[in-house]
């Protein structure tokens, strides 16, 4: 059973109503005005959409839908568009529904450690208001500048400190969603504890605009951590990384911060950045935690003396919070980095297990040669959700056909691995090829029926999971 894509265009008419909905300002459809919303932070993924719509309340985004429901209008709700899997790309055309300027934090409240906030505020604002009130937004995507809280509960962002805080799905306790139908609905609440039903709210997170489109979101906070820190180790190569990520877990820490770069990525983040990082290590390892100060202290160097143990060359403690910081910017700025070598870059997502990610990060180094590619691997060591990343020049189709071949052996080989094909970035249209062989064709099918009963005329973004 599948959902047939909805795929009129926006005629006159519909932009006429379109303009009566959200006002003429805010419903674009010149090329001029549209061509930026072809594309999202994936390469090699683009479709011009027919419209580009900015609703300002949830009132409209609902007309929106009744409106394309009743002409069979795809709609592809988007935020920062800064999603890695072709997320918001409008394969189908239709309209680009822009989430950004519902911007508003409503609530932080200290007594139900917990914030409600409009889908367009980014994570960093979030972020920022929680700290203001010695509050923490766990969920801390690399993007949690531009990406919005919509967006990162429809990906189920992840980011720096999964192991020890989990990922965005961890935090949403309720959610404001429009159902492509146009009627809205409340899933969840202000409760840690409501089992009244289905989880509906757990399966629009990480539902990719795919189930409805999420106006409001009710967000756990917890209390902001005193003290944090981080420290690094350089190891002659990954396995002997592997090996001190193993001996840190077992010694029963769960670091805030447990993050890899392989030797490809060093080099290009210190030609980038300048941080003084050393060059002729095989794998550096950037450790943290936080919590009390005498115990982020004492963790650290546990840490340290552990990674030395499994066979670091070097391994230090930042000594003082603007080091901790710029370790962390190490890590923050691998992509960028990793763009300046190539006009596309391919950041990709795998997971695996743990123990794995050694054997994992050596089959990306045979496949990249093989395929005779550049392929460097960073990621979160602590979960095991690696990031991949292949450079190559955009005129060289020939290599970009190479990478592509190249991408769907490092997915096979994780799921060979016990492991996954996205850990975070979701799937869009750029893993849908390898959906069914992760998930068995069984949970293919039931998926797309959850997307019908959501969308009976599948207008909601079409070619996307569910599809
Ligand atoms: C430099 C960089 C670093 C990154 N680091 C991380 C990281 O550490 N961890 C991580 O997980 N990701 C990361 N990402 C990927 C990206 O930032 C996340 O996927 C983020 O969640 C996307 O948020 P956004 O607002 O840009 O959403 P968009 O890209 O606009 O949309 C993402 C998906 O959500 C849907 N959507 C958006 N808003 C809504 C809504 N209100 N209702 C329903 N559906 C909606 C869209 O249809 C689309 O399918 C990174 C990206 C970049 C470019």
């Amino acid at each position: 059973m599948k959902t047939a894509p909805a795929r009129e265009p926006v005629d006159a008419s519909a932009l006429r109503e379109l303009r009566a909905i959200v006002g003429a300002d805010h419903v674009r459809h010149a090329d001029g005005d549209v061509t930026a919303y072809a594309r999202d932070a994936t390469p090699l993924f683009h479709a011009r959409p027919d419209a580009v719509v900015h609703p300002a309340s949830t009132e409209e985004v609902a007309a929106v839908l009744r409106l394309a429901g009743a002409r069979s209008i795809p709609v592809v709700p988007r935020g920062a568009g800064s999603n890695l899997c072709s997320g918001t790309v409008p394969l189908a055309g239709g309209i680009v529904l822009v989430l950004t300027r519902l911007d508003r934090i409503l609530e932080v409240s200290g007594d139900e450690l917990l914030a409600v906030c409009q889908p367009g505020v980014t994570c960093a604002a979030l972020a920022d208001a929680a700290a203001a009130r010695g509050l923490l937004y766990a969920p801390d995507p690399g993007s949690r500048s531009v990406a919005t809280i919509g967006g990162t509960v429809a990906t189920c962002a992840g980011g720096l400190r999964g192991l020890k805080y989990g990922v965005t799905r961890n935090y949403v306790l309720g959610t404001e969603t429009v159902l492509a139908t146009g009627e809205v609905i409340r899933t969840g609440g202000r409760l840690w504890k409501d089992v009244a039903g289905y989880d509906l709210t757990r399966l629009l997170t990480g539902s990719e605009g795919t189930l409805g489109v999420i106006t409001e979101v009710t967000l756990a906070l917890l209390p902001a951590p005193a003290a944090g820190g981080n420290g690094l180790a350089y190891f002659p190569g990954l396995a002997d990384a592997g090996r001190a990520v193993a001996a840190i877990i077992a010694a029963g820490i769960v670091p805030a911060t447990l993050e890899f770069l392989d030797a490809k990525c060093v080099e290009a983040v210190e030609r980038f950045a300048g941080l003084g990082l050393r060059r002729d290590a095989g794998a550096l390892l950037i450790f943290g935690d936080d919590g009390e100060p005498a115990a982020v202290a004492r963790q650290l160097d546990r840490m340290a003396e552990l990674c030395l143990a499994a066979g670091a060359i070097e391994a230090t403690v930042a000594g003082r919070a603007a080091e901790s910081e710029a370790l962390l910017a190490a890590r923050r700025c691998t992509l960028p980095a990793l763009s300046r070598l190539g006009s596309i870059t391919i950041l990709e997502d795998a997971g695996v297990p743990r123990p794995q990610i050694p054997a994992m990060v050596g089959h990306i180094d045979a496949i990249a040669e093989r395929y005779d590619l550049t392929i460097a691997t960073f990621g979160h060591a602590g979960d095991g959700n690696l990031h991949p990343t292949c450079v190559v020049d955009a005129g060289d189709d020939e290599a970009v056909e190479r990478a592509h071949l190249a991408f769907a052996e490092i997915f096979r080989t994780a799921m060979r691995l016990g492991g996954t094909i996205t850990g975070e970035h979701g799937v869009g249209a750029a893993k849908l090829p390898y959906l069914a062989e992760r998930l068995g064709t069984a949970q293919v099918d039931l998926l797309r029926r959850i997307k019908a009963a959501f969308d009976p005329a599948g207008v909601l973004n079409p070619g996307k999971v569910g599809s």
